[in-house]
């Protein structure tokens, strides 16, 4: 198969059955069979494995995913599409197509259904960019029993998601995605190669959820608290980051020293922190504020 022979069909596919793209939906297809190449790649799928597809658009990766995967549960939102996904895999009695939105759906429900008799699951997709980082954070923080996640997502947002600490693209989005996940850089795509030709690049990704998160904390909802104030006010030192947000009802002397106790700088830049630092700093104010 040729790009040219992917981009036909894909084009093809909408026309006959009179389908206008929708920007809203974030719908660019994917037209390189190299891309598709990659991330089926990364995902390892193997002949025990379920995956979901997130918004599988006219079913150029569904119909790869179909030939690696013990099952492919595929979620599209725009129901325009899914009469053209069923016909597309009538005889594919392993590929579900399922009609609802990806961030509404009770997704343990529906791993539970559909792949009692998987191996493992992974969710491989070509995200719609207007969601990316609400259904990532999704699958992360509902604690989902997956193993792999491969996406592909907005370039700066992949630079985000894999970042190491310090720097404009270290931030909170890291630190939840690496205490959940190891997260990888697997390629940079550009932008020709989707139908309609989106206004930026992308990247593929790779997340291997751990087992167990990456730093032990007593006080997870403090964590993302701490975390997300820490950044959220990222030109601050981390005494007033926290100050300001968070801790507005402490005296600043007890927080200032407090993040001593933990053996970090309170002059240090929240934005500095490594994870492993958020977490001594956390466990430690857990300790003294109980
Ligand atoms: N997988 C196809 C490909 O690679 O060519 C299409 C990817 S396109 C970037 C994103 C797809 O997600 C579109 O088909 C869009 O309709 C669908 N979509 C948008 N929002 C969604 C949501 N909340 N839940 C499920 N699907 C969604």
């Amino acid at each position: 198969m040729t790009e040219g022979w992917i981009t036909g069909r894909t084009r093809q596919l909408l026309a006959e059955n009179g389908i206008r793209l929708k920007k809203s939906l974030g719908q660019h297809f994917l037209t390189d069979q190299h891309v598709l190449d990659r991330m089926l790649h990364a995902a390892e799928l193997g002949p025990e494995v379920g995956v979901i597809e997130i918004g599988p658009g006219i079913g150029a990766l569904t119909e790869r995913l179909a030939k690696e995967a013990k099952k492919v549960v595929a979620i599209e939102m725009d129901s325009r599409l899914i009469p053209v996904l069923k016909e597309l895999f009538a005889d594919d009695a392993h590929v579900d197509i399922i009609h609802g939105d990806a961030l509404e759906l009770d997704l343990v429900q529906l791993i539970h259904e559909k792949f009692h008799d998987c191996s493992s699951v992974n969710v491989v997709a070509n995200l719609p960019y207007y969601v990316t980082s609400p259904i990532l954070m999704r699958l992360l923080e509902d604690k989902l029993p997956l193993s792999r996640i491969v996406v592909m997502i907005q370039k700066e947002v992949a630079e985000r998601l894999t970042a190491k600490p310090v720097g404009k693209a270290y931030g909170s989005l890291t630190v939840t995605t690496q205490y959940y996940t190891e997260a990888e850089w697997v390629s940079r795509v550009p932008a020709n190669v989707f139908v309609p030709r989106p206004q930026v690049d992308s990247a593929v990704i790779r997340l291997n959820v751990r087992q167990q998160p990456a730093v032990s904390v007593q006080n997870e909802r403090l964590f993302f608290r701490v975390v997300r104030a820490a950044f959220g006010q990222r030109r601050k030192t981390l005494a007033n980051a926290l100050a300001a947000g968070l801790f507005a009802g402490k005296r600043k002397e007890d927080l200032v020293r407090w993040i001593g106790e933990a053996g970090i700088d309170p002059k240090r830049r929240g934005e500095t922190l490594s994870i492993e630092e958020f977490a001594q700093l956390t466990n430690h104010l857990d300790e003294v504020m109980r």
